[in-house]
């Protein structure tokens, strides 16, 4: 007799998931839409509240499903009404999620793996070492805790979370199939209906990924690029010797080009660290390099963390910077720090993860937090 039938978990299904699901315990398809208004319209997490199911229905589907989303550990308020979320995924390894209302907007940074196994060198989420994937389930869990918390109303949906932004923790196409999933829940109808320009993924460059990502998305491109030159990306970002700039530009561009609606860019992210990226000869570099890069550009000042002897760049330096981008035509804006008082800023978010690369051993052994608990990472 077996105890532990693995009930499938249904928050991670897509549509065309959700219908086999239907199908294949033998009830009829439409059931797919109904379920997935009640998980992601109306944030229910139990069946006995989806009362336009039958009872017979519902007691079938407790007996083989479940809507699990990862254990919430803890939830911060920031004075400037940034959110946070440290959740639990499947490994026992902890991610987070940040919420941050602005004028006219709310944007939601999710992570989608525990840890990284890309180890940028200004990154402490890549000096934890990679633990895990995390499933798709987990990924849009993220989306529908915040949403419960927001305490969004059905009709209101959208309001409070009006972007996501995949720049939490990990490397997003290193777990393609389940972002992508979790990206098509977010812009589904039946799910969050956040417009595909809303939805940002961004990578460090996984070259075959973002060639397949064209052929399965047309979300909104975020490109960690953080140099002008192959040298100095070689050592900020070592995943630069596989896909250097010569390939990876191109297959940005071209998966910009290929969306239908032509008036779209990509967004570069230039992490600014003082006297390492921030001169003006990087700058000019910056501007030659993406002459033909349909882009506009986020500076963001460095956030120290422990182990790392990397600087924020001066006032001067930021903009500086800016403005030379500016003067040749960018659009380049600072990235505000927000909710650092609860250490929700990039690259200051906690993680809580096994390196089970054993990469940074070295890493770990010196993290001397109070708690055990926090190990300062980026986001
Ligand atoms: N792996 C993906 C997404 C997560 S990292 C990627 O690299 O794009 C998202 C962003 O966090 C990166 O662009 C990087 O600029 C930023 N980041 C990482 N560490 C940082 C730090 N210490 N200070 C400021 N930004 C940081
Ligand atoms: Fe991974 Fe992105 Fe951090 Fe690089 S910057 S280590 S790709 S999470």
């Amino acid at each position: 007799m077996s105890e532990t039938l693995q009930k499938t978990n249904l928050l991670g299904l897509t549509r065309e998931k959700m219908e086999a699901f239907f199908l294949s315990i033998g009830e009829k398809k439409f059931r797919a839409e109904q379920v997935l208004k009640w998980i992601h319209h109306n944030r229910v997490g139990d069946f006995e509240q989806m009362t336009n199911l039958g009872k017979a229905l519902r007691e079938k589907l407790s007996q083989v499903a479940e809507i699990r989303a990862p254990e919430i550990v803890s939830e911060n308020i920031s004075k400037d009404g940034t959110r946070k979320w440290v959740v639990r995924v499947t490994s026992g390894s902890c991610v987070e999620t940040v919420f941050i209302p602005e004028e006219g907007r709310g944007t939601l940074c999710i992570s989608s793996q525990a840890g990284c196994a890309l180890d940028c060198s200004f990154c402490s989420t890549g000096k934890q070492g990679f633990d895990s994937d995390l499933s798709a389930a987990e990924v849009i869990g993220q989306v529908w805790i915040a949403a419960r918390s927001l305490n969004n109303q059905p009709a209101k949906i959208g309001r409070s979370i009006t972007n996501v932004v995949m720049m939490g923790m990990g490397e997003p196409l290193l777990n393609f199939d389940n972002v992508v999933d979790a990206m098509n829940l977010m812009m589904d109808d039946l799910g969050y209906g956040i417009s595909k320009r809303r939805v940002t993924l961004s990578t460090s460059g996984v070259v075959p990924a973002l060639q397949k990502l064209g052929q399965v998305t047309d979300v909104s491109l975020a490109l960690s690029l953080h140099a002008p030159n192959n040298a100095l990306r070689d050592q900020l970002v070592p995943l630069n010797k596989k896909y250097p700039l010569e390939v990876l530009l191109p297959a940005c561009t071209g998966y910009i080009q290929g969306l239908s609606d032509k008036s779209r860019s990509i967004t570069i992210e230039y992490t600014l660290i003082h006297g390492v990226n921030d001169q003006p000869q990087h700058a000019a570099e910056l501007i030659e390099l993406l002459r033909d890069v349909p882009c506009k550009i986020n500076l963001i000042p460095f956030n120290p963390f422990s182990l790392s002897d990397y600087k924020r760049p001066s006032n001067n330096a930021l903009h500086r910077f800016q403005r030379q981008l500016q003067e040749s035509g960018y659009n380049t804006t600072i990235r505000r720090t927000r909710g650092d008082d609860i250490e929700a800023a990039c690259g200051q978010l906690a993680g809580e993860v096994q390196d089970r690369t054993r990469r940074s051993a070295r890493y770990q052994q010196k993290r001397v937090e109070p708690d055990n608990q926090i190990a300062v990472r980026s986001i």
